[in-house]
């Protein structure tokens, strides 16, 4: 496909970089990141929501959650920490939005949090509020942000990539936290220097496009220009572990669940054993610099809403 054809769609303009399922993907000057053009209407978001949820109330969904929660208050408890580091201990009160089936926020309150959550899913509510947690069964808006109160730390993982406007999102964000507030975020780093080797030169499918179940399509650039633009400080970035590297070594988990379980394993494996040997220090060193080269399945930003 031609590379250098322009779109524009209302006030959004950018070079086209895919076409898929009817939707392009541009780099839009307006935005300062990647979306696809034109941006789904609420009432078709509903039917991808819809998706979303189905996804969350397969029984598997939660099962592998179990199987990996080792790894994953791992992966929590590092979080957690990068937030401490940056808050008095006087502030502890975390909101999680998206919160899943709860195991993040769980962890939060072992180590001391006052927790709250907000999610769509039903199923994963329940879950949740078995396991003794306050979640409000609901979408993160305005109404429901009023409702919920002030905090000291949000995050939100895999969240932005999935909404028509990540701007007024984190400006609602913005304002449910206190002066000084943390937000975490994560999202998938795509169209990343190992996927565009996939693309260009093994002739890979770009699997990352997902339109219109992922919209917005970030880099550590342009995540990092959005949260500025929206009034936060970063105080930290980093990756999470190179997926795509699997790929290049010639594991092609793309449509392989079980190949993909498998590879996911293994980047469970490596992690484990840097904390098991206590080489964390290493591993957190290794993924900030992963970050610096634009590579990282996901890229992870701490940004401080600023005293004024
Ligand atoms: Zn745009």
């Amino acid at each position: 496909m031609t590379k250098s054809k322009k779109r524009t769609w209302h006030q959004h303009q950018g070079l086209i970089l895919e076409t898929k399922n009817g939707f392009d993907v541009i780099d839009c000057s307006l935005c300062g990141f990647k979306h696809i053009v034109p941006i789904p209407t609420p009432e078709e978001l509903e039917k991808t929501y819809k998706h979303e949820y189905y996804t969350r109330e397969k029984p598997l969904y939660l099962e592998r959650y179990r199987e990996d929660l080792d790894w994953w208050n791992m992966v929590y408890d590092e979080r957690y920490e990068i937030l401490e580091k940056h808050l008095s201990p006087t502030r502890r009160r975390i909101l999680d939005i998206g919160s899943g089936p709860g195991f993040f926020l769980l962890r939060g309150k072992e180590r001391g949090w006052i927790t709250k959550g907000i999610e769509p899913s039903n199923q994963a509510v329940l879950h949740s509020q078995e396991l003794g947690l306050e979640i409000a069964n609901d979408f993160f808006s305005k109404e429901t942000a009023k409702k919920l109160g002030r905090f000291d730390a949000i995050n939100m993982s895999l969240v932005l990539e999935h909404l028509p406007d990540p701007v007024h999102f984190l400006r609602i964000a913005y304002e449910s936290l206190d002066e000084g507030g943390v937000l975490s975020s994560s999202v998938p780093n795509d169209f990343n220097p190992f996927q565009n080797v996939l693309r260009d030169t093994l002739e890979y499918e770009p699997w990352w496009v997902a339109p219109p179940h992922h919209i917005n399509y970030f880099d550590f650039s342009s995540l990092r220009k959005l949260l500025e633009r929206c009034g936060f400080e970063i105080v930290h970035q980093e990756a999470s572990f190179p997926m795509d590297m699997f790929l290049l070594m010639g594991e092609n988990y793309v449509g392989n669940d079980a190949l993909g379980r498998e590879c996911h394993e293994k980047r469970k494996r490596f992690e484990m054993n840097f904390i098991k040997a206590e080489f964390r220090e290493l591993k957190q060193a290794l993924y900030k610099n992963l970050s610096n080269l634009g590579l990282g399945r996901e890229a992870i930003f701490f940004a401080k809403k600023k005293f004024y």
